[in-house]
């Protein structure tokens, strides 16, 4: 089935039409409106129309959407901290506009989805789709899926506290978090918490693109930086094993680009797995950056197909 999947981020708001194989057919990138929360459902209602009139196929094009936050299950009400539509059930607001109701995810559960059906996790039973980028976070599918959650959250293991282990064997400082606690994973293992670590380690300022170019040229105090990076991220596929033991983990998001990250992220992650457990398969995306779109098309042409069923695909 043709459809249409819309990734609504912080900066653009992003439409893909895809073929009967989920292959995209056509991009088109808009600003996202960060003031008005009329010209952003009128940015969304205008992407909308873009797909429609493209497939031929109007109002029945199957079309998602994925969004970087909460999206209450209950109430429809999207939280998000970079969009001027938090608070809001976006779908309702956009149905008056377009007579029609889509299907609006979490980005990182589009993200699981779209590797698990052709993508890196095609062929396991439950993949966790990481997403390591400006923030980190989880979606979880089995056999191709997303699982129901109470909240309709994603797996929201950023803001799970790094061990306490690694905070004293390295001296590092509980940083604060925009959750509002203290010494969160995503401060550490997200972009700017690989910068940040090597600011720590370093003692000047320094970017995750100076660290990762520096270390790849042979420069020893970043590969240190590099290998505290990667120590505390397979604490995180630890944890990801210990509460979900799932067969793949797929890497995404900026950080998953680093030059082999999957070796990287392997090696500590054996030296600290429980017992006899077998390590999960890790690898990184195949779809980058049409992740969120991609997942977002496949949710609304199961939807599509089966109105009936459950809102989670
Ligand atoms: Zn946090």
């Amino acid at each position: 089935m043709i459809c249409g999947g819309i990734d609504i981020g912080g900066t653009k708001i992003e439409a893909r039409l895809f073929s009967n194989d989920l292959a995209t057919v056509e991009m088109r990138r808009i600003p996202t409106p960060k003031e008005r929360l009329a010209d952003f459902i009128d940015a969304l209602a205008e992407q909308v129309r873009w797909l429609e009139q493209l497939s031929d196929e109007g109002q029945a094009l199957p079309v998602g959407m994925a969004i970087p936050g909460l999206v209450d299950v209950h109430t429809g009400r999207a939280f998000t901290s970079n969009l001027p539509a938090s608070g809001y059930d976006i779908a309702a607001i956009l149905e008056e506009r377009i007579g029609r109701r889509l299907p609006l995810m979490n980005d990182c559960q589009a993200f699981a989805l779209s590797e698990a059906n052709g993508g890196a996790g095609e062929g396991f039973k439950t993949v966790v789709g990481l997403i390591m980028g400006t923030g980190v976070g989880a979606g979880l599918t089995c056999d191709g899926r997303l699982t129901p959650r109470l909240n309709g959250s994603a797996l929201e293991i950023g803001h799970i506290g790094i061990p306490a282990h690694i905070s004293v064997a390295h001296g590092l400082p509980l940083w604060d978090c925009g959750c509002g606690k203290r010494g969160c994973f995503e401060r550490y293992v997200s972009g700017t918490g690989l910068a940040a670590l090597g600011g720590h380690k370093l003692g000047r300022p320094v970017t995750a693109e100076e660290i990762v170019a520096s270390a790849q040229a042979g420069d020893k105090q970043q590969q240190e930086v590099m290998s505290l990076w990667a120590e505390i991220a397979s604490e995180l596929l630890l944890i990801i094993q210990l509460t979900h033991d799932p067969d793949c983990i797929v890497l995404g998001g900026g950080l998953s680009s680093i030059p082999d990250v999957v070796s990287l992220l392997e090696k500590p992650f054996q030296s600290i797995k429980l017992g006899e457990m077998c390590m999960p398969a890790i690898r990184s995306a195949i779809h980058g950056d049409s992740s969120g779109a991609r997942g977002a098309a496949i949710m609304a042409s199961r939807n599509q197909s089966n109105p009936s069923g459950a809102p989670f695909s």
